[in-house]
């Protein structure tokens, strides 16, 4: 038999009179055999939206479909829909075989087939060694393949998983990925994956969907979500560093794109506004996304614009700067060479093989550019890059290429298809200052 296909229509959940909007008239669709993630934060109305498929809450109005038909007035144990909970739900007492062997014994199934089908759920989970051994024994990724093996054993149609890593230590975690990864392509179930977790998601699901205050903002493929945030919330949420965001209007100035923030402004040189833009008139808003790796960080007089380094957090082999410019805060991935910089210290103070990562604050430095677009209207600095000479408060200059941002309408705050024309023939070699 084939996994069900699911359809959530116009779903609502409103808690205390109308105080609290849990689920705001989302609809999604999760096709046969399908994972589709909900990601949002805490307090987004994932967990509520499970409970209504589920069958423990009722939706305040919208409908539930398995295979075209609605199961709203259906009881939760008769749905055919499995829950695992995040927090194991595993009886700590009861050996693993008793665990695996509840639901069935609730459904009075014969206790030749609850052996047949306990024993072939704790081989697929890896479980055969512990099914005599007390669930409470066992480490937390064991006790969730329990929590698993408990709702499978009882062979759902659809499986539905509520943060199933969040109580797991972090090093156990990348495992039962694995595991559920492996669960989704052997059972071919139709999934639907709740996280807060922008790696789990992207990486079991097909399709992801973001909730933001009750509401789904974007639902797209997997590999698209990433590429092409659709909402500036999304982009916010998703990537790490998430993109930066910065506010405000937008206009053509001398043979470039002046962006009017509150606080400053900037020209991008050899761009222009497309007409879709131009024709909105200077009074609208925007919101220009562009990412932590498009962001180039170069001496301060040489920036587009400026910002005030807050600190620096090394991630191995490139490092994020946090930056205040202006007010905003803004995030700059640059690559941190952990080997010694041939110029940057004198003869016999380093060695290739020891990096030396001590702070010289006379060293005090910016990378040289990495990127496309105006990085070659960017000096080259010295090779002798160093993050940790980028010391708290020192000020730095800022550029970005036209066509690594993103446009947002700064009302609706969905993704524009507009993005700024670049005009090679008008191409200056050195980067316009900031404009006042
Ligand atoms: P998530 O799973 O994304 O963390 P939830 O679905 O648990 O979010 O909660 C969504 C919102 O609904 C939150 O503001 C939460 O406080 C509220 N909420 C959830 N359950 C109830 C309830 N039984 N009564 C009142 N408010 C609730």
């Amino acid at each position: 038999m084939s996994a069900p296909k699911l359809e959530a229509a116009g779903l609502t959940k409103i808690y205390k009179d109308g105080a609290v909007v849990a689920v705001d008239n989302i609809s999604f669709t999760v096709e046969s055999g399908e994972t589709l993630a909900l990601l949002g934060p805490s307090g987004c109305g994932k967990s509520t939206t499970l409970n209504m498929i589920v069958g423990l809450e009722r939706p305040t109005s919208g409908d539930i479909r398995i295979d075209g038909r609605s199961v709203v007035d259906v009881p939760a144990g008769r749905r055919d829909v499995g829950l695992v909970f995040q927090d194991y739900a595993v009886f700590a007492a009861m050996s693993v075989r008793d665990n695996l062997a509840f639901g069935l014994k609730v459904r009075r199934t014969d206790k030749a087939v609850i052996r047949r089908e306990v024993d072939k759920t704790a081989e697929f989970l890896s479980l055969t060694d512990c099914l005599d051994v007390r669930a409470g024994r066992l480490s937390g990724s064991e006790q969730q393949r329990v929590a698993i093996g408990r709702t499978l054993v009882t062979k759902p149609a659809l499986l539905l998983l509520d943060e199933p890593l969040s109580n797991l230590e972090a090093s156990a975690r990348p495992a039962v990925r694995q595991e559920l990864r492996r669960l989704q392509q052997e059972l071919r179930l139709s999934i639907i994956y709740v996280t807060h977790d922008q790696t789990e998601a992207l990486s079991l699901a097909d399709r992801v969907a973001i909730m933001h205050h009750g509401k789904i903002i974007q639902e797209e493929q997997t590999l698209q979500i990433m590429q092409y945030p659709g909402h500036v919330r999304v982009a916010q949420f998703l990537g790490s560093p998430p993109m930066n965001i910065l506010r405000g209007r937008l206009a053509d100035a001398g043979g470039g794109v002046k962006f009017t923030h509150a606080a400053f402004a900037v020209l991008f040189p050899a761009c222009a506004l497309p007409a879709g833009i131009r024709e909105r008139g200077p009074d609208k808003q925007y919101a220009l996304g562009f990412r932590a790796e498009d962001l180039v960080l170069v001496p301060p007089e040489q920036g587009l614009w400026q910002g005030e380094i807050l600190g620096v957090e090394i991630r191995g082999g490139d490092a994020v700067v946090n930056l205040n410019s202006h007010g905003s805060p803004l995030q700059c991935v640059v690559e941190h060479k952990l080997k010694a910089a041939p110029c940057a210290a004198p003869a016999g103070t380093r060695s290739e093989s020891a990096p030396d990562l001590r702070p010289e604050p006379e060293k005090e430095g910016f990378p040289t550019t990495r990127r496309t677009g105006v990085s070659e209207a960017v000096p080259e600095t010295s090779p002798a890059f160093d993050v940790v000479s980028l010391r708290k408060g020192a000020p730095a200059g800022l550029t970005l290429a036209p066509e690594n941002i993103v446009l947002f309408d700064g009302d609706s705050n969905l993704r524009l298809e507009s993005t700024l024309v670049p005009v090679p023939q008008c191409f200056n070699p050195q980067p316009s200052p900031s404009v006042a």
